[in-house]
């Protein structure tokens, strides 16, 4: 399973930026549009562009590395914790050429909106209380072929399975708007409130289904599971996308493998989070080999 947590690759690039303006724009997503002296180097390939982004730590006014070149990454692991950036994953929505900015959109998971500051992480508590001017660093690609992207169906697909839930919703928006017109897709979207649905432009014939939890919690736990079991999928190859919390995004791979017997090769699943884990648990897990895939998975 590919797991949340892998320094990118290159060709990436650290980029300092800051916030030009912030858009809430549902009850569970905040909008974040960055810009950046040196963003005509920056270049998103679309889809589920991923990218890396780093905060500072509450005290200090923008993150703070001990090296930024090639060993980045094994010097950011020996710094201070409480000294070094908090490194999260995200992706990114919308890159604009005039002006250079992007947009990345943040599911809040219970941060802001006059909740306890210990809802949420560090992330979406940066997010929820974002002004223009507030500074932070990307590593993200410098070319539009990049290994931050993971939607890649091969020639011979006959249709697409996309899933998801808020955090997966920007990545979604970009597959759907790159895919080629006609492309038959069924896409099933788990969001938290009804005002979550966004607008999804597409020349994709597209069959966007809107699964809203509405607090509905341990009653209808996976609504998007559920929702997929019952579905009457079309004939043909498919290629299947799917993330968001990690347990589903497990639950439903191994339903599309076993129970619909699609090819795992053609089933590229994510753990966008996972309930009860930071990212830095995951990226202890991944380093303790925890988080290496199975056959049983
Ligand atoms: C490739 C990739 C792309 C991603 N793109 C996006 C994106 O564009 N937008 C986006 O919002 N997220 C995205 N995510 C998910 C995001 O990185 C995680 O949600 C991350 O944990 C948020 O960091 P945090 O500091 O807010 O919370 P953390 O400190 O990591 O976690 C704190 C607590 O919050 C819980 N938590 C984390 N996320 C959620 C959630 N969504 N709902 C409920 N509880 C949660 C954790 O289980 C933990 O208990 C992406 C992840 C990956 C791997």
């Amino acid at each position: 399973m590919t797991t949340t947590a892998a320094p990118a690759t290159a060709p990436f690039r650290f980029f300092d930026v800051q916030v030009v303006r912030a858009l809430r724009v549902s009850t569970s997503v905040v909008r974040i549009t960055f810009g950046g002296e040196r963003l005509d180097a920056l270049a998103s390939g679309g889809r589920d562009q991923r990218f890396k982004l780093f905060l500072p730590q509450p005290h200090q006014d923008r993150p703070v590395f001990d090296d930024t070149g090639d060993g980045w990454y094994t010097a950011w692991r020996a710094q201070d914790p409480a000294e070094r950036p908090v490194m999260r994953s995200y992706t990114i929505r919308e890159q604009r050429h005039e002006p250079r900015e992007f947009d990345v959109d943040f599911a809040l998971h219970g941060a802001g909106g006059g909740t306890p500051s210990t809802a949420g992480g560090p992330a979406s508590r940066w997010a929820a209380a974002a002004r223009p001017g507030d500074r932070l660093t990307v590593l993200a690609p410098a070319v539009e072929d990049n290994g931050g992207i993971d939607f890649r169906p091969p020639a011979g697909t006959d249709w697409i399975l996309l899933t998801g839930d808020e955090t997966a919703l920007p990545a979604i928006a970009g597959i759907l708007s790159w895919l080629s017109p006609g492309t038959h897709a069924k896409v099933w979207i788990e969001i938290d409130h009804e005002d979550d649905r966004q607008h999804l432009p597409t020349f994709a014939d597209a069959d966007i289904t809107w699964l809203v939890r509405d607090g509905a919690g341990a009653a209808h736990p996976e609504p998007v599971l559920s929702a997929v079991r019952a579905a009457k999928l079309p004939e043909g190859t498919p290629y299947a996308w799917i993330a968001g919390e990690a347990g589903t995004v497990k639950a439903l791979r191994r339903h599309l493998v076993r129970e619909r017997g699609i090819d795992r090769g053609a089933v590229k699943f994510t753990g966008y989070w996972r309930r009860g884990a930071t990212e830095e648990d995951l990226i202890a897990e991944l380093m303790a080999g925890a988080a290496a895939p199975s056959d049983e998975d």
